[in-house]
């Protein structure tokens, strides 16, 4: 639990993904007994978003056959099979996704297999998006990259103009992995996240909100 205090005038508690990491935050005068009890009274709804979280986060994953795998904003069949030799990750017709892996590949090794997989398809769709919003906003980057990142979808580091993306965006719609990379973009033209940033985002993708939305189901707000 992330424990912020701020000039507000209640308890909040939020669950953030793609982990379902839970930040709290509390009016400066509030002792920290009243907010762990706060907390705890929030327990079942605490657990309930945090399902909700990592039901699309590829992290609750064990990476067995019987488990849903997400990509590309749908959830896919997993099926493990047993091959000797390098692992791989194919979707199959659009309708599962074949995991071939040696018998003895434990959880990472499995997982690696599925991360590689994930930046293939990144490396495929991200180049064409950010050459078509490079174009539209007038602004351009060095490079691009992928990482695994706990809190937060994507970075911008505006003096590299470097854009980090979460690998766990492979993972969700294309619209929203769309919206990320907009935002990250807009991030040059405007550092923080004030009116004139706002401004930009509505001018350039009118719908950003909603797809925030989407891309964080619910959950109340994406720091990047
Ligand atoms: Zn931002």
């Amino acid at each position: 639990m992330q424990l912020t205090r701020k000039p507000i005038k209640s308890l909040r508690v939020t669950v953030h993904p793609p982990e379902g990491e839970v930040r709290v935050s509390a009016p400066h005068a509030v002792p920290l007994s009243v907010i762990h009890a706060f907390v705890e009274s929030r327990a079942d709804w605490i657990k309930r978003h945090q399902a909700l979280v990592r039901d699309e986060s590829p992290a609750s994953l064990d990476y067995v056959t019987g488990e849903q795998i997400p990509f590309a904003g749908r959830m896919y069949p997993l099926d493990v099979v047993h091959r000797p030799g390098r692992p791989s990750v194919t979707l199959h017709d659009d309708a599962r996704v074949v995991l071939s892996v040696p018998a003895s590949a434990d959880r990472s090794q499995r997982e690696r297999a599925v991360d590689a997989w994930y930046r293939a398809h990144l490396d495929i769709v991200v180049p064409p998006l950010i050459a078509a919003w490079e174009a539209r906003l007038g602004v351009s980057i060095t490079e691009w990259r992928v990482r695994k990142m706990k809190t937060r979808w994507g970075t911008c580091s505006i003096k590299a103009r470097r854009i980090w993306l979460n690998i766990a965006l492979a993972a969700k719609p294309p619209e929203c992995l769309e919206y990320l990379i907009v935002h990250e973009l807009i991030h040059l033209l405007e550092p923080s996240h004030n009116a004139r940033f706002k401004a930009l985002m509505d001018q350039h993708l009118p719908n950003w909100r909603a797809l925030r939305v989407k891309l964080n189901r619910g959950n109340h707000r994406q720091d990047d």
